[in-house]
C-alpha cells in the first residue's frame, strides 16, 4: 500500500502538490474546507485524484503520513490542530516538492517587493539564456512545474506563510529584501515570530550558499547581530559603502562580487524608486553570483518595466497621470511610492487596515499630497492621522466615485496615486480587483 499524502487546501500550490504527489506514487487524498475552482477540480480529475470540498472528513485526513497544507491555513484551524496532536508532519508545497528537483534554488522573500524581485532575477536568468522557472507566490506552482517540467534554476518568491512550513529545504541563494510588521494577526501580533519566520530562508545554508540582504534594514541588521550565518553574505545599501555586495554613490550602483565589479546609473533602470533600486540591486547581485555578465545585467535591469498593480502608469488624462499602486496593502510599500513622486499627488488610499500606523508617512504626506481621497468603508483611522495636515480629505465608498473625485481634484501636472495602504476586502475581491476597477473608471474619464 503506498503512502498517504493528504492535501489540505486545493488552490494552485494544492493542486499542483496533488499533481506531483500521484506522479511520484502516493495515495493521494484532496480536502478543502471551501468550495475548489472548477480549473482545480478538472485537473484533479483528469489525474485521478480524489477531493472533498465544504469540509474535512477527519478520519480519513488523519491516515495521511505526511500533509501538504496551503499557505492560506492558519495553524489555528481544528484540523491542523487534530493532525499536530497525531503527530502528522505537516509541510508546505515548497518543502515537498523540492525534494523531487536538483534544481538550482535562488529564493525571495521580505516583507515588500518580493512579487517585483523575483520576476526581475526570473528575466535576469532568462535574458542569460539559462533553463529557469519562476515560482512561488506567483505564477504556475511550483510544485506542478517540478511535476513536469526539467528547470536547471528555480527562481521562487517565499511568503513567511510558505517558510513556516519548509524544514529541510535549502536556498542556494536567498535574498531577504526588508522586514516589517504585516500579517502580524498569523502571529500572535508578536513581531519577533513574523521575523523568525523570514529567516528561515536561511535554514540549512552553507559555505557554498549566498545570502543577499538589505543591509538598510534595521530589523535584519537587529537580528544579524543574534545570529551566525553560514552562508557568503552580500549585502546591499543605498547609505554605505558595501565590501562585497551592492551600494548607491551619488546617483551610480557599484556591484562588487567575487565574480565581477560593475557600475550602473540609477537612470537606466527600467523602474523608478528608491524601494526599485533595492530591488535591482538584489536582483543584480544574485545575477553577478550566479556568474551572469555584467553587459546581460545591465541590459535585463534597463528593459524591466513595471509589473501590474505596483507603480503602474496607467494613462495621463490633461496632464494627470494615474498611478496604480493597488498592491500597496501596507505603509511600508505606501511610502516608498509616495516616496518616488516628483509631484504634487492626489492620493487614494483606505480599504481594511491591518493595525497601521501612519506617522511614518506623516512627513511625506505634508510635502507631497494636496488631497486624499479616502476609499473605504470605514475611513476614520485616515482621517485621525491626516485631517488638518492636507487641505483636502474627501470620502469614498466606491472606485467610480475615488477617481472621479481624484481627477477633479487633480490639476495639471499632479498625479493621482492609487496606494491604498490598506488590504482591499471591504469593497474589492483582493488588490487586483481594485486595481482593473481602478485602471477601468480612468479609461473612462
Ligand atoms: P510583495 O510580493 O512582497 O507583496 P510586490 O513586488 O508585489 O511585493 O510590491 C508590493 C508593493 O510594495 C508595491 O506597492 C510596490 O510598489 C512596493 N514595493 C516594491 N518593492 C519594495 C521594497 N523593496 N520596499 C518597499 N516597498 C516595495
Amino acid at each position: 500500500m503506498a503512502d498517504k499524502i493528504v492535501i489540505l487546501g486545493s488552490g494552485e500550490s494544492g493542486t499542483g502538490s496533488a499533481v506531483l504527489a500521484k506522479l511520484k506514487g502516493f495515495d493521494v487524498w484532496v480536502s478543502d474546507y471551501g468550495t475548489i475552482a472548477e480549473k482545480y477540480k478538472k485537473v484533479l480529475h483528469q489525474y485521478e485524484i480524489p477531493w472533498e470540498e465544504k469540509q474535512h472528513t477527519q478520519s480519513i485526513i488523519l491516515e495521511a503520513k505526511e500533509i501538504i497544507k496551503s499557505p492560506g491555513i492558519p495553524d489555528t484551524v481544528p484540523i491542523v490542530l487534530s493532525a499536530k496532536e497525531h503527530g502528522i508532519p505537516i509541510v508546505s508545497e515548497i518543502e515537498f516538492a523540492a525534494r523531487y528537483t536538483q534544481a538550482y534554488m535562488i529564493c525571495i522573500t521580505g516583507s515588500n517587493g518580493k512579487t517585483t524581485t523575483t520576476t526581475m532575477t526570473y528575466q535576469l536568468l532568462k535574458d542569460a539564456g539559462y533553463n529557469v522557472g519562476l515560482a512561488g507566490n506567483i505564477g504556475k506552482s511550483f510544485a506542478l512545474q517540478v511535476a513536469t517540467e526539467k528547470f536547471d534554476y528555480y527562481v521562487l518568491e517565499l511568503s513567511s506563510f510558505q517558510l513556516d512550513g519548509m524544514f529541510h529545504f535549502k536556498a542556494n541563494t536567498a535574498i531577504l529584501l526588508n522586514i516589517t510588521p504585516d500579517h502580524l494577526d498569523r502571529y500572535h501580533d508578536n513581531f519577533q515570530e513574523y521575523i523568525d519566520s523570514k529567516f528561515r530562508i536561511l535554514q540549512n545554508q552553507g559555505a557554498d550558499d549566498h545570502f543577499i540582504y538589505c543591509d538598510d534594514d534595521p530589523v535584519i541588521k537587529t537580528e544579524l547581530d543574534k545570529r551566525k550565518i553560514e552562508a557568503q553574505a552580500a549585502p546591499f545599501s543605498l547609505q554605505k559603502t558595501i565590501e562585497q555586495g551592492a551600494y548607491l554613490e551619488e546617483d551610480t550602483i557599484h556591484f562588487k562580487t567575487p565574480k565581477e565589479s560593475f557600475d550602473m546609473s540609477i537612470h537606466d533602470l527600467g523602474v523608478k524608486g528608491k524601494h526599485n533600486v533595492y530591488n535591482s540591486m538584489a536582483a543584480g547581485l544574485a545575477g553577478s553570483l550566479n556568474n551572469i555578465r555584467k553587459n546581460v545585467i545591465r541590459e535585463s535591469l534597463t528593459h524591466f518595466k513595471s509589473i501590474e498593480h505596483r507603480l503602474e502608469p496607467v494613462i495621463k488624462v490633461h496632464d494627470i497621470m494615474f498611478i496604480n499602486d493597488s498592491k500597496a496593502t501596507n505603509v511600508n510599500s505606501t511610502w516608498y511610492a509616495l516616496e518616488s513622486m516628483n509631484t504634487k499627488v492626489v492620493w487614494i488610499a483606505g480599504g481594511v487596515d491591518k493595525g497601521n500606523n501612519y506617522d511614518e508617512l506623516t512627513k511625506l504626506v505634508k510635502a507631497k499630497v494636496k488631497a486624499i481621497v479616502c476609499l473605504g468603508i470605514d475611513n476614520k483611522k485616515l482621517h485621525d492621522a491626516f485631517d488638518g495636515l492636507v487641505p483636502k480629505i474627501v470620502d469614498t465608498d466606491s472606485m467610480y466615485e475615488a477617481v472621479n473625485t481624484a481627477y477633479l481634484l487633480g490639476e495639471d501636472g499632479d498625479t493621482v496615486l492609487l496606494s491604498p495602504a490598506c488590504a482591499s476586502f471591504d469593497l474589492f475581491k483582493n488588490y487586483e480587483d481594485r486595481g482593473e476597477q481602478f485602471k477601468e473608471e480612468v479609461r473612462r474619464l
